[in-house]
């Protein structure tokens, strides 16, 4: 009996997680990740990388979007709580979101019930950051340092025996003639070409690192203004330009970034910038995981999606893989190779 063969086209987050699931379910099979671009290259390096999604982030319907986001938190949790949290990146984090103008902006519907804690923010409080303050929230979630994740999980896939394909994809075509029984597509904003999805938009968002060990509590302050210690810098954005496609690091997005997050936290002043960054996010109302039996060449060729999670792959990533891997799991059923 031949072997099961999956690729998994994207070594983003997303893509990732979505490997390393397929590995545990499928454990006889030879899996590949494809990419052109991998690590420091790819969107998911960019992230803050924060356990937030945004009130507005969907799946098809509210019960999957919960179940994606509820399966995200206890695989990130999980890893969180066991010896491997800090070779891949993840610890807990705590901190306070404020606004001036709504209270809805600082309240989640998606994980005020999931994380150990997220309660209103006192009077007191409301003060610890200069600016008039009116709503705040305070709450405690993960973070998953990318920078130190996607190369922790490479490696774990690669100990599995997975193996790494560094090539630019056309068209499915090109992952046709037999080299797969099923195809997971995770190639993020690479997925509006290759799937002519014009439901698939990038947002542009700009980020600095910067060297402030001392901060050991996220701020999020009104118009996109968050500031987020990591493991080596703190990530200090950000910007939201929808339908734009430039990747180069603008000083006026930086300016203004700086002037936001200084406001809020004054002793960011002397902190100085290791780095800038900007990243595209995958944005897709909903976000698509989906199967799909493609024809090329006369021949059927079996599709997972996953992709379009915007502004919220790290936080999303592992539910929405273990939804791919269901699909999966469907589209092989009745295969010899199982
Ligand atoms: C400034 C900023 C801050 C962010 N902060 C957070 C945060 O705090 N929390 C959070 O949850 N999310 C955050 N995000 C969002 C997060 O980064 C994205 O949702 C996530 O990275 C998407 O992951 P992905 O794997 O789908 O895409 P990517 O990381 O872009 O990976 C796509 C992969 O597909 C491959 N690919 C694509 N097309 C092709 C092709 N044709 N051929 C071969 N390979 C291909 C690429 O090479 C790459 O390997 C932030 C994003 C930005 C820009």
């Amino acid at each position: 009996m031949s072997e099961l063969r999956i690729g998994v086209l994207g070594a983003g987050v997303v893509g990732l997680t979505t490997a390393l699931q397929l590995q545990e379910t499928f454990r006889q099979a030879k899996v590949d990740v494809i990419a052109d671009k991998f690590n420091t290259d790819t969107t998911s390096y960019v992230a803050a990388g924060i356990f937030r999604p945004g009130t507005s982030f969907c799946g098809p319907d509210d019960a999957t979007t919960s179940k994606w986001v509820n399966d995200s938190y206890s695989y990130w949790d999980e890893l969180r709580g066991g010896r491997e949290a800090a070779n891949a990146g993840i610890t807990h984090l705590s901190g306070y979101i404020f606004s001036s103008k709504s209270a809805n902006i600082v309240r989640n519907h998606l994980i005020e019930h999931l994380v150990p804690l997220y309660r209103r923010a006192t009077e007191a409080e409301l003060r610890i950051c200069p600016g008039d303050w009116k709503y705040g929230s305070f709450f405690t979630t993960i973070l998953t340092e990318t920078a130190r994740f996607l190369p922790w999980a490479t490696e774990r896939f690669k100990q599995n025996a997975g193996r790494l394909v560094k090539k630019e994809i056309a068209s499915f075509r090109d992952l046709h003639g037999g080299a797969y029984d099923v195809v997971v597509n995770c190639a993020g904003l690479g997925a509006k070409q290759l799937c002519n999805d014009h439901k698939l938009v990038p947002i542009r968002g700009q980020v600095i690192k910067v060297k402030a060990n001392w901060l050991k509590t996220f701020f999020y302050g009104d118009y996109d203004t968050y500031v987020i210690p990591g493991f080596n810098s703190v990530t200090l954005g950000g910007c939201r330009n929808y339908d734009s496609y430039d990747t180069t690091v603008s000083k006026y997005d930086s300016l203004a970034i700086r002037e936001r997050c200084e406001a809020l936290v004054p002793s960011l002043k002397t902190a100085p910038a290791v780095a800038e960054y900007v990243g595209l996010r995958p944005h897709r109302d909903p976000v698509r995981v989906e199967r799909e039996t493609l024809r090329c060449e006369g021949q059927s060729m079996k599709v997972v999606h996953n992709y379009g999670h915007g502004g919220y792959g790290v936080t999303t990533a592992p539910g929405t893989a273990k939804h791919a891997v269901r699909l999966v799991v469907e589209a092989l059923s009745g295969s010899s190779k199982l």
